[in-house]
């Protein structure tokens, strides 16, 4: 580990102040640190400002869970993910980002990890998480510092991989983003943060960052989460998937289908067609081709690329078996 690269810190007491800090030239948001200051150990980054949110957490407009009147939920994106993973109202409501939040990590991350930055976490690979030494041997890659990709040679873009659990969760719920910035308020989708670019992985704007996240209410729709990873009690998802399902009789009423842990940016699978289908051996198979067509797992892990994407095409289709069985 290297040490800390020099940085001045503020730490605004409101989200005007830390909005205005964070138009400084070369400033970053810090929320828990769990993926930031690893990071910055290891040489990757060198911001000359640390806009640290410590001061707005407690505060309502960043923090917390609050039940709108069309029955949806607003959580601010400085809420923890042990908040979010013990929260009742959204077990009850929404289980599935309760338990995308308590498979993220170990009990210490989760009591310091936030929903925003859980969300624009960095991206991971092989050939970046490492020592500023280790890189520096390999001539250092296109995310940081070099010129070359060494997953895809040749390559003009970087394709290091986007291994957050929250953000399927929240695809296949539909959720929105609110956003806060020098231009005012502005909400998207959860897909629309992100771009399949590990180097240039968000489309945050300048000066802009998460204020919340909203949930519509449930309605007909039940949803789930499952993860693969090396050590149960701590890892990231070698390959996630999270489905939403509403059952109507025999016939799939609607589904949504989300993967991590495979390409640059988390992803919607295209399941628009499920509609009006049974759910069958036939309809499984064409899931199975959906997600193998959407993927792209590529050598940006110690695990092997054959075992992310078998996981990950196996755990699409055990997803929505699970839900179809317990609707
Ligand atoms: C050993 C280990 C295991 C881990 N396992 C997992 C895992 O299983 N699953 C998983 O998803 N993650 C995992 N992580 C990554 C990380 O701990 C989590 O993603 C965590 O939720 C990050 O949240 P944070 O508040 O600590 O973010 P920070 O580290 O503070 O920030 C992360 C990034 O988000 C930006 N950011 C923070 N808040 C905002 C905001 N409101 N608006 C815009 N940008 C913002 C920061 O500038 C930074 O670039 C792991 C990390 C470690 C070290």
């Amino acid at each position: 580990m290297n040490r800390l690269p020099d940085f001045h810190v503020h730490r605004p007491q409101g989200l005007p102040q830390a909005l205005s800090a964070l138009t400084a030239e070369g400033a970053q948001l810090l929320a828990g640190g769990t993926d930031l200051l690893p990071n910055l150990r290891r040489g990757l980054g060198r911001p000359s400002v640390l806009v640290d949110l410590g001061a707005l957490s407690g505060q309502g407009e960043l923090d917390g869970l609050t039940a709108g009147a069309d029955g949806g939920l607003r959580i601010g994106a400085l809420t923890t993910l042990q908040t979010l993973a013990g929260d009742a109202a959204l077990r009850a409501g929404w289980p599935v980002l309760a338990s995308a939040a308590a498979l993220v990590a170990g009990p210490t991350h989760r009591a310091s990890a936030t929903l925003g930055g859980n969300l624009c976490q960095d991206t991971r690979c092989v050939f970046y998480n490492q020592s500023d030494w280790w890189r520096s041997g390999n001539g250092f890659c296109l995310k940081y510092q070099g010129d070359r990709c060494h997953v895809v040679v040749k390559s003009d873009r970087c394709y290091a991989t986007y291994h957050g659990d929250v953000a399927p969760a929240l695809m296949v719920l539909d959720a929105e983003l609110e956003v806060r910035g020098p231009d005012g308020p502005r909400r998207l989708t959860v897909a629309a943060l992100f771009q399949e670019d590990g180097a240039q992985r968000l489309t945050l704007a300048p000066g802009e960052m998460l204020a919340a996240v909203h949930l519509p209410p449930p309605g007909r729709w039940r949803a789930q989460y499952l993860k693969a990873r090396i050590r149960e009690a701590m890892d990231f998802p070698l390959a996630g998937v999270a489905a939403a399902l509403w059952r109507d009789g025999e016939r799939i009423g609607g589904l949504r289908l989300a993967i991590t842990g495979s390409n640059s940016a988390p992803l919607r699978v295209p399941t628009d067609d499920f509609a009006g289908a049974a759910w069958d051996g036939a309809a499984a198979a064409r899931l199975v081709e959906a997600v193998r067509k959407t993927s792209n797992v590529l050598a940006t892990t110690v695990a092997p690329v054959r075992y992310r994407r078998r996981m990950l095409l196996a755990l699409a289709r055990r997803v929505v078996d699970d839900l179809w069985t317990a609707a």
